[in-house]
């Protein structure tokens, strides 16, 4: 018999998920069954090339969600919501969605035992996304509208039947995304002096700012940082200051226009002393292309706008010579958009199958 007690400890060791590592900080009793993919305990890479890049005396991490269980932040919150409906005999869930919110729902809920439904605005999501929500089983429905129309038709229905709403409306959610600032904390040994997110519809970056203001309550922190959010210029309601009737982007993840959590995460640009502001696609597009090419790191559009958006600060002076760390939460994996990348770039050489073909084409 191979002796498997080495490999037995360590996976008794492992990271537990959010709910367990974070049990004491979020509403969750002995009762609550867990329905976890451990997720979270996400990497905070320091920058090598962009922060360094930048004037001033920037020191830059990059908070990589893209590694979660199902690619996104939204596993944070997912496992609190399904655990918590789970617990109160919930069978089934239901949300809108631009395509992570579905494709977490979907793999928690049948994690769960339990049925998901997802309304999606139709042609309008990421492909990997798409077949993550088909793949884990969720009754996916493609509606004839955008991100809004869908949500406005989840609250209906989830006001009227025993169906658990999954989005970021539900506090639970926000009570597990919350645990991403607590993680930035704990990695960095203190706070941030600035936070970066890209908002959508405005759930992550009021969750950051609900954690850091509860990692402060417990004394686990002594200051907060600023929270800084940049939406895409074509779907920037809380930049406008009114909604978007027809928001439009390449970064789908964000292509909101009428955001749930609008008043939530204005007072946590206000109350911290950030700002919100906004980011071209042709800027976004630049910082994912930057991101992967430069710095190894491969997150899709919509989190490239959380750089996009420090690019765009650092240009207008924002930044002084006095030493800052700064955190860009890359929410979600490139692989979730493929085609983005591929459609950008330009497709490979082909070549004969002959060694000289190859030493000519590279000029060897
Ligand atoms: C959901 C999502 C966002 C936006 O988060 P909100 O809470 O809606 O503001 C940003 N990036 C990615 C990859 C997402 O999945």
């Amino acid at each position: 018999m191979p002796d498997t007690s080495a490999l037995q400890s360590a996976s008794c060791e492992d990271w537990p998920g959010i709910i367990r590592a974070y049990a004491d900080l979020l509403p969750v009793t002995d009762q609550t069954p867990i329905v976890t993919l451990r997720e979270g305990d996400t990497p905070l890479i320091g920058s090598e090339h962009i922060g360094p890049s930048l004037p001033g005396n920037i020191r830059l991490f990059f908070k990589f969600e893209g590694v979660n269980p199902t690619g996104s932040f939204k596993d944070r919150g997912m496992t609190m919501a399904v655990s918590k409906a789970k617990e109160r005999g919930v069978g089934i869930t239901m949300c809108a969605s631009t395509g992570n919110t579905s494709a977490a729902a979907a793999a928690y809920s049948a994690r769960a035992g339990m049925e998901c439904i997802v309304l999606i605005p139709q042609g309008k999501i990421a492909f990997g996304k798409l077949s993550q929500a088909l793949i884990h089983g969720a009754r996916t429905v493609q509606v004839d509208g955008n991100f809004d129309d869908c949500l406005r038709i989840v609250r209906e229905i989830t006001d009227s039947y025993p169906i658990e709403l999954v989005n970021s409306l539900n506090p639970m959610r926000m009570e597990g995304q919350k645990t991403a600032a607590f993680e930035v904390c704990d990695q960095l040994g203190h706070p941030p002096d600035i936070h970066i997110l890209p908002v959508g519809n405005a759930g992550n970056i009021t969750a950051y700012w609900w954690g850091y203001l509860q990692y402060r309550e417990v004394g686990r922190i002594d200051r907060l940082p600023k929270m800084i959010g940049f939406q895409a210029a074509g779907a920037a309601p809380l930049v406008h200051g009114e909604p978007v009737r027809q928001p439009e982007t390449i970064a789908t993840a964000i292509r909101i226009g009428d955001p749930a959590r609008w008043d939530d995460a204005m007072s946590a640009m206000t109350d911290s002393g950030g700002l919100v502001d906004m980011v071209t696609d042709e800027q976004i597009l630049e910082a994912y292309q930057l991101l992967a090419a430069r710095e190894g790191v491969f997150a899709e559009p919509a989190s490239a706008t959380s750089v996009a958006g420090l690019l765009k600060l650092a240009a207008n002076g924002y930044f002084d010579d006095r030493p800052v760390t700064v955190v860009c939460t890359l929410t979600g994996h490139g692989l979730k958009d493929p085609d983005t990348a591929v459609n950008m770039l330009q497709k490979p050489d082909i070549i004969p199958a002959r060694t000289e073909a190859l030493v000519e084409l590279l000029g060897l």
